[in-house]
């Protein structure tokens, strides 16, 4: 009972005090799902370089007592990220570290990635970024001045893509200047944000956000990086509603993960429910291939059984693109094809 009224008031709270509150101990985390570290085969080594970080909004959509959570399994740091799997490195794409000169990575046609910040709200056990030491640092002033100068000067330029780390980090003046000079950049016609912090971190979208958004002239896009039907909570459903009511278009990427999303009945179930609260799934991504990540790895083999199951069984239109990125390719690449 009085965990259920400290769990009211958190959500009662701002998103930068929610934030802070997020849970960095796995002890907690159990303690809270009313599961121990030992069943869980957690790992303190794993958790050294790249820390458990959950907010709570996330955590609680958990099932407790469910050591197998795949909410949980995304979170955890457990032992199996300890193992060298061959064929996973540190820089697994190859191109990160260069692109945080100034923010701007230009590798396909008419689109650019703006790299703003390498913060995260919540730490997934799988993403390439947990192997990078300058994944907290925000891109100075100067940098960004340097990225905006690089859009301006490259007509062919038609989208920027606020990426991270998670764009959704930057306060709502930082964002406001940013969209802000973007907009003022005749060229372009579009921004799209790419962030997880509709789903883990909900509160973040506030009216100020939106309202800075909305008083852009470009179209603007959102890509929400669901990976499971169960992160989609009332508060998460609350946040899209206000995006929607203002006309932003919402898409979903997720990543494809061994024992989170690896079979027909989630993805199919995470595919209606998101087009359910009128969010089109974009793309379904291999794993990246990061040291630490290798127990996420679903074969490319069984990735396309799966797209085929999902075709059979969904209107084309609830059918992500399955997908991978390679080193100097000029798009995302279908698995299909390779
Ligand atoms: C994913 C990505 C994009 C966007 O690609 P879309 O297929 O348009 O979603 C753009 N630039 C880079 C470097 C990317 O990795
Ligand atoms: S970049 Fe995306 S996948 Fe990686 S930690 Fe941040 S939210 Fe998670």
């Amino acid at each position: 009972m009085l965990e259920q009224l400290n769990e009211t008031l958190h959500f009662t709270k701002n998103w930068q005090q929610q934030l802070a509150e997020a849970f960095v101990n796995i002890e907690d985390l159990c303690h809270y799902l009313g599961l121990s570290p030992k069943v869980l085969a957690v790992s303190d080594a794993a958790s050294k370089d790249f820390p458990l970080r959950v907010p709570l909004s996330f955590a609680a959509s958990m099932q407790k007592g469910d050591p197998n959570d795949p909410l949980l399994r995304q979170v955890l740091p457990i032992e199996d990220e300890l193992i060298l799997y061959p064929g996973f490195s540190n820089d697994p794409v190859g191109d990160l570290p260069s692109a945080t000169q100034i923010g701007v990575l230009h590798k396909y046609q008419g689109r650019v990635l703006f790299i703003n910040t390498g913060s995260c709200a919540i730490n997934c056990r799988y993403c390439f970024r947990r192997n990078f030491p300058y994944s907290d640092l925000q891109l100075s002033k100067q940098h960004e001045n340097a990225g905006i100068h690089y859009i301006n000067e490259h007509p062919d330029v038609s989208e920027v893509i606020l990426s991270g780390g998670d764009p959704l980090l930057l306060s709502d003046s930082r964002l406001a200047k940013l969209i802000q000079e973007l907009s003022a950049i005749e060229h372009l016609k579009r921004i799209r944000i790419h962030s997880r912090l509709p789903i883990v971190l909900p509160a973040r979208i506030t009216d100020e956000f939106i309202n800075t958004l909305c008083n852009s002239s470009k179209q603007i896009v959102m890509v929400i990086h669901c990976n499971h039907a169960n992160e989609l909570n009332s508060r998460v459903i609350e946040a899209f509603k206000l995006l929607q009511n203002r006309n932003i278009i919402l898409f979903n990427q997720s990543v494809l993960l061994k024992g989170v999303n690896d079979n027909l009945t989630v993805l199919s179930e995470l595919s209606e429910q998101l087009f359910s609260l009128g969010i089109i799934p974009y793309y379904l991504h291999l794993l990246d291939k990061a040291t630490g990540t290798g127990h996420f790895d679903v074969p490319k083999a069984y990735a396309l059984q799966l797209l085929e199951q999902l075709q059979n069984t969904l209107p084309g239109y609830l059918v992500p693109k399955l997908v991978t990125e390679q080193a100097g390719g000029l798009s995302k690449q279908p698995v299909h094809l390779l």
